[in-house]
């Protein structure tokens, strides 16, 4: 038998063994997840709320299925795969360059269960009409925080598809579209999307890749360097090159489809430089990728491939909205949990006031985020299937960059206090805990950052109609809480919001400086003011409790960031010496 002595804190001294392990010796317990459907009430009432009957029906059983697998199986898989990377190989034994990228286990796992629960192909598929949106999402948020970030090539996938069909290019859409919308497995294909160059991400305009015209042939080779492409196990992609002769920025660039690899497998004239070292999404097999003379088609013209390429963003910064969801939503499942099972100072965590108030702070931001990024993902439903109205249409186009902003900066913070929740546990590797964090990070930063998605409200806003559109969407939720017990005060409390996010738009106005650098600040004051009615109206429609609790707190926090007009003063802040 094994015996040791070994000294505890404290005088004595005791004998360890496995027969006589020390009667004082304690042990916490881990936290522990269940069904990730059954659990998440929110959910449930939104999707009773918001989808008829019949529909819920006939999703419930599988949604039941993916939150049993996300809460379980998968769950597990993503402890144990924990140090599994994906690894880069560029040369075979006899020198050969292959290229050749092997993901995780569970990667592999998520590409299957994406094929076969329509993580995409949902949204493609008539069976539920307007609702199809909701449903693919709702799918989606089940299960995604049990995935390792497999939601970043699923959002292109979907982001490609969406482009592509919008482009009218029969060809492209019949030869691509049904494998990437396949269920099958074996057929499916995900894409990546290679915008961002060492000249940047956010103006991609200054793109360097050259497309250079093949004679004789409708199609180009592109040169040039890709800095960051996720997703770089997909069979295709799209990205941007700018055609020879062509002007600059995003109106000289034009919006391309690429096969990775030719019918033999052989690279497509393209190099792997090497896989990224990140912070976090450390599964997903992000690189940098030298373009030499890439076969290429063109999709849509030989010009405005930024503008061409939108689709594709606005599906993807939805897709982002969602993992800033799930990812606050798991944050708050292990937090939760952790607290029942936690004991200080002779009492469960659970039921220490200062500790329930910390985690209540968490469950409302979540709350908030869950509310409005469904709302926009109604919008997308109901406007790819045709019945979305100009106000819903236009209320859209300012929904997504502020969905995206919002619920990103979102995300981290609530990861962020839910490692302390854990105290030492949560900055401790292998309790699966930082990765959370890291995970978290990304959201503000890939699909557009906070500032630039800020400046991109602006743009929408100065569409006729927008902030009509915005204020009227407040409007409409705010009276459906007006009827609600105990929500005067969120109602209240919007209403300031939005009256000082309008005056303060009338004051900067003019001053190209003020509003850009005020633009942040209005922008999460839109979102977190909709936040707040949405989630005051779905308390009132569906008098859950829980939720009214959530819109309360919102509304004590306060939604309302625009604060003073710029100070001119600023610029001294970031002086040198
Ligand atoms: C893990 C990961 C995976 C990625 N995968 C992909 C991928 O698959 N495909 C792809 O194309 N890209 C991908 N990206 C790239 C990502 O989209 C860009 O990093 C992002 O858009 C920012 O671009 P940048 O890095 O060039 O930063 P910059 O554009 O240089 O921005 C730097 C800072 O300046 C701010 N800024 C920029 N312009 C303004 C302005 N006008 N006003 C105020 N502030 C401004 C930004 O907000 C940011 O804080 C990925 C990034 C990461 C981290």
């Amino acid at each position: 038998m094994f015996v040791m002595e070994t000294t505890f804190p404290g005088p004595s001294i005791y004998k360890v063994g496995w027969a006589t392990l020390p009667r004082m010796a304690f042990f916490q317990e881990a936290p522990g997840l269940g069904n990730q459907f059954d659990e998440d009430a929110l959910l449930g009432e939104y999707l009773g709320r918001a989808l008829p009957a019949p529909v819920f029906a006939a999703v419930r059983d599988e949604l039941r299925h993916l939150g049993e697998l996300a809460g379980g199986k998968l769950y597990r898989m993503q402890q144990d795969d924990r140090l599994n990377e994906p690894v880069l190989t560029q040369w075979d034994a006899w020198g050969n360059r292959v290229d050749v990228i092997e993901v995780s286990p569970l990667w592999r796992e998520a590409a299957v269960l994406a094929a076969q629960h329509g993580l995409v192909a949902t949204a493609y598929e008539k069976q539920h009409g307007e609702f199809a949106r909701v449903v693919q999402f709702a799918l989606n948020y089940v299960v995604d925080a049990s995935l390792d970030v497999y939601s970043c090539p699923l959002a292109m996938t979907d982001g490609a598809a969406r482009t592509l069909l919008d482009s009218g290019n029969r060809a492209l859409i019949e030869h691509a579209v049904p494998r990437l919308t396949s269920r099958d497995p074996a057929r499916m294909w995900t894409s990546g999307q290679w915008m961002t160059e060492r000249t940047g991400g956010s103006d991609v305009g200054l793109s360097e890749t050259i497309a250079r015209k093949v004679e004789g042939s409708e199609q180009f080779r592109l040169f040039g360097t890709k800095w960051f492409t996720s997703a770089t196990t997909s069979p295709m992609a799209l990205t941007l090159g700018r055609p020879e002769g062509n002007g600059p920025g995003g109106r000289g660039l034009a919006l391309f489809y690429l096969e990775v690899r030719d019918a033999e497998g052989r690279m497509n004239n393209l190099a792997i430089n090497r896989l990224k070292d990140k912070l976090g999404t450390r599964k997903v097999p992000t690189a940098e990728l030298e373009l030499q003379g890439t076969l290429a088609t063109p999709v849509l013209g030989l010009g405005d491939g930024v503008r061409n390429i939108t689709p594709m963003l606005n599906v993807t910064r939805t897709w982002n909205a969602i993992g800033a969801i799930a990812g606050m939503r798991r944050a708050l499942a292990l937090s939760r949990d952790y607290a029942r099972r936690r004991v200080q100072f002779g009492h469960k965590l659970s039921e220490q006031p200062l500790h329930v108030d910390t985690l209540a702070g968490m469950a409302a931001e979540a709350e908030g985020a869950f509310v409005i990024t469904f709302r926009a993902v109604e919008l997308i439903g109901r406007s790819e299937a045709g019945v979305a109205s100009d106000l819903e249409r236009a209320l859209l186009r300012m929904l997504t960059p502020i969905v995206k902003l919002t619920t990103g900066k979102q995300a981290v913070v609530v990861a962020s206090e839910a490692l302390e929740a854990f105290g030492g546990a949560g900055y401790v590797e292998d309790t699966g805990l930082p990765r959370i964090l890291r995970d978290a990070q990304v959201l503000p930063i890939w699909e557009g950052t906070t500032n630039v998605l800020s400046l991109d409200t602006l743009r929408a806003l100065a569409r006729e109609g927008s902030l009509e559109a915005f204020e009227r969407e407040v409007e409409r939720s705010l009276a459906i809480a007006a009827d609600g017990e105990g929500l005067g005060a969120c109602v209240q409390t919007v209403r300031a919001a939005m009256g000082r996010a309008r005056e303060w738009l009338g004051e900067a106005s003019g001053e190209t400086m003020t509003v850009e650098a005020g633009a942040r600040r209005f922008a999460m004051t839109l979102g977190r003011s909709l936040e707040l009615a949405l989630l005051a109206a779905h308390a009132a429609q569906t008098k859950s409790v829980r939720a009214a609790a959530a819109a309360r707190r919102l509304a004590r926090h306060g939604v309302d960031l625009v604060g003073a007009p710029v100070d001119r003063g600023d610029a001294a802040l970031l002086a040198r010496g």
